[in-house]
């Protein structure tokens, strides 16, 4: 379970496990999707590759 912040409906929603569609291991860390509360389709990154990325873009 995580926060995620819908582009489609512009509202910050806890997202569950069901609601993934599909989870993939990509260069830039763990590619989650899944399917935001009002329907739209959403993609967001995690893991640690994730987070190393964040830090050095706020570090910059
Ligand atoms: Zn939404």
């Amino acid at each position: 379970m995580f926060a995620h912040h819908c582009s489609a409906c512009e509202e910050t929603y806890l997202i569950f496990e069901s609601q993934l569609t599909s989870l993939d291991n990509t260069a830039n860390g763990i590619e989650l999707r899944f399917t935001c509360w009002c329907g739209a389709e959403q993609t967001t990154v995690s893991g640690r590759l994730a987070d190393r990325r964040t830090a050095d873009v706020v570090a910059a």
